[in-house]
């Protein structure tokens, strides 16, 4: 035997009830977003490194150290997407939705980032992510966040903490960068070496710290929403005042600053405390700046993505996931010498005259006993027993797997009336 070849650290293999939680989660998001009218985008996994380094920031700790990139036969270095915004942004720039345009788009993936793996934080892991391009009013970025809220209730997940800030224009924080400058050289002898890095490339970064020594340090900086510009207040008041209508409740946090540099003006986070460390299950925030950094026409932006594999965890841990989500409703089980072949027509029979129903057929033969386990544990309400006998008087014998019933003996002709009619 060959030694085995296992999957690289990070990237998970998701089957049975995680495969389920993920498609349910996935599946509920889009049900929500289709409700609010946005569509669909498929998009690469793979583009130039440029675009990232040129969206994300060449400061950040995405771009610095956290990239797959890699040199392709021919030369050209490309990148893993380590996020979704950037290639997004590209692709309506590049297919001319952006400009003079409303879009308001969704799409779902992969994500690469080389992080140290832990619970909630992986090497691959797959986004949610929704971007509205071509309008600047605080309607559509409290439309993100009440949309975002309304699939939390659809999931029956509670007690998610909703998180807001605002960054502000450009140049407010640019005046801000150099008020928070001067103070953390002011106690330079407490910044860890990230931070002193960071002091003179991104010092809005050192708010984002993960570092529990600098947390004091971080809590009595100059609060970035103390220095915003009028118009942004404004858009602030006004975003909080749609939250309010909506009844959701926020904190505001002025350390939220984000990891990525294209934000502006109102930012948001999703958070629980149910997870432990990695508990931001959701996140984003307007980014007006980016269509033009990357080479289109000026064009107003807000987005979020959430964090599946988190948002799975969470479902998971309080059984919140359906079950028999990818269960069969019909298991056909097949004992008899001439049973196999009317045994699949019988069952095409089912799936070509209703869609209502999952059906399972026995595959592989075996004994009554055996194929009746499989049933059992298949999740499905019935199964339909199919004998020699049987296929003679074209009937079947309909077994209650989840229910106190007596089996039954049903025509072919009158099978799916039965089971409509006894379906739960
Ligand atoms: P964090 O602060 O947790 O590292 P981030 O600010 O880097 O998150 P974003 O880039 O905003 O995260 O991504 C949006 C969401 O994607 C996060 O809130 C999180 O739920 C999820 N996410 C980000 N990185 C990972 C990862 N390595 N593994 C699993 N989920 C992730
Ligand atoms: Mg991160």
């Amino acid at each position: 035997m060959s030694k085995q070849i296992s999957a690289i650290r990070g990237m998970n293999d998701l089957y049975g009830e995680q495969a389920a939680a993920f498609e349910y989660l996935v599946e509920s998001a889009q049900a929500v977003l289709q409700q609010y009218g946005y569509e669909s985008i498929r998009l690469p996994i793979v583009e130039k490194t440029q675009l990232f380094a040129r969206s994300i920031g060449e400061v950040t700790d995405i771009v610095e150290k956290e990239m797959y990139t890699f040199d392709d036969r021919n030369g050209d270095s490309l990148t893993l997407r380590p996020e979704g915004t950037a290639g997004c942004v590209r692709a309506v720039i590049q297919n001319g939705l952006a400009y003079n345009q409303i879009q308001k788009l969704f799409y779902t993936g992969p994500m690469f980032r080389y992080e140290r793996p832990q619970k909630g934080r992986y090497r691959q892991f797959h986004q949610f992510g929704v971007e509205v391009f071509g309008l600047a009013t605080p309607d559509i970025d409290a439309e993100l966040i009440v949309l975002s809220a309304r699939l939390w209730e659809k999931l029956c997940l509670e007690n998610l903490e909703l998180q807001i800030n605002s960054l502000g224009s450009a140049q407010a924080r640019a005046d801000y960068r150099d008020i928070l400058v001067v103070y953390f050289n002011e106690h330079k002898d407490r910044l860890d070496e990230d931070s002193l890095r960071r002091l003179d490339s991104n010092p809005l970064r050192i708010l984002d710290t993960k570092n529990p020594d600098m947390k004091e340090l971080v809590e009595n900086a100059p609060k970035l929403i103390d220095h915003l510009d009028d118009e942004s207040i404004q858009h602030f008041e006004n975003v909080k005042g749609y939250l309010d209508d909506a009844g959701i409740d926020y904190v505001v946090n002025p350390n939220l600053v984000r990891g990525l540099d294209y934000y502006n003006r109102t930012v948001f986070e999703w958070v629980t405390t149910e997870l432990g460390a990695q508990g931001t299950v959701c996140a984003g925030g307007r980014y007006d700046g980016l269509v033009e950094q990357i080479g289109g026409k000026a064009t107003p932006a807000v987005g979020f993505a959430m964090g599946i594999e988190r948002l799975m965890a969470l479902l998971m841990d309080k059984d919140l996931v359906p079950a028999g989500h990818n269960s069969p409703d019909i298991y056909v089980v097949l004992v008899g010498d001439k049973v196999q072949r009317p045994g699949m027509v019988l069952a095409e029979m089912l799936r070509d005259s209703t869609s209502r129903f999952k059906v399972q057929m026995n595959c592989g033969g075996g004994s009554f006993k055996s194929q009746f386990k499989k049933a059992d544990k298949s999740g499905a309400q019935f199964a339909i027993i199919l004998g020699d006998e049987e296929v003679e008087q074209k009937s079947v014998s309909v077994k209650f797997l989840r229910q106190a019933q007596e089996q039954q003996t049903v025509s072919w002709d009158n099978l799916v009336e039965f089971i409509e009619q006894h379906a739960g």
